[in-house]
């Protein structure tokens, strides 16, 4: 009998790690999610509230016109190319996130605003360069680009009040024409 209630706590056991880890993961592109972003962040701040970290927000330019123009199910599959990048892309101690629709966040935590701009404009390139083409029909497709806003954590700053100047950021790289990068200050 004990032996069979071993058995069922480990596999009870198993089973809630699947369901924590599906809840920190983005079905489509496999990516963690907006929860597991914030929960690694909250992790870090120090007793004195301070975290010490660099946010990058990465927004594809003009999805909305590639789904109109290719289809959503072309769009689906540049999410999960965005998503294998940014995995093969972003090494430790950078967390990359789908934060929602056809954004994505990196959390790099312990990065300076120079270093976390040059992984941006790396990333940048690098998507800028993928050859695309509908597998189906052969058709070339023009390369996707995204945008990107940099920000640093101030002192006593919320997660909230970080994200928004990374966002604004993001907002004035697409002011300048889309596909670069701009720097919160
Ligand atoms: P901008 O350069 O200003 O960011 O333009 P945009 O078209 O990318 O921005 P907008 O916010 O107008 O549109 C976002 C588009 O992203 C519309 C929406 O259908 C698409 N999108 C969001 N999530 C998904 C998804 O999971 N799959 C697909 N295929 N498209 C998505
Ligand atoms: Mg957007
Ligand atoms: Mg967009």
């Amino acid at each position: 009998q004990m032996s069979t209630a071993q058995t069922e706590i480990d596999s009870l056991k198993k089973q809630l790690k699947e369901t924590v880890a599906q809840a920190n993961t983005d079905a489509l592109t496999g990516l963690n999610n907006r929860r597991f972003f914030e929960s690694i962040y909250n992790q870090f701040i120090q007793q004195d509230g301070a975290v010490e970290a660099s946010l990058v927000m990465m927004d594809i330019d003009k999805f909305k016109v590639f789904n109109d123009t290719h289809g959503h199910l072309m769009g689906d599959q540049v999410l999960k190319l965005v998503g294998k990048l940014l995995k093969t892309e972003c090494k430790e101690p950078i967390v990359p996130v789908r934060f929602g629709g056809e954004e994505f966040a990196l959390l790099c935590l312990g990065v300076d605003l120079k270093k976390a701009n040059e992984i941006a404009e790396k990333l940048r390139v690098k998507l800028s360069r993928i050859a695309l083409s509908n597998k189906r029909t052969g058709e070339k497709i023009s390369p996707v680009t995204a945008s990107f806003g940099v920000a640093f954590t101030k002192k006593l700053e919320l997660l909230s009040e970080l994200i928004e100047r990374a966002d604004k950021a993001l907002y004035q790289a697409k002011e300048k024409g889309r596909n670069c990068v701009q720097v919160a200050l």
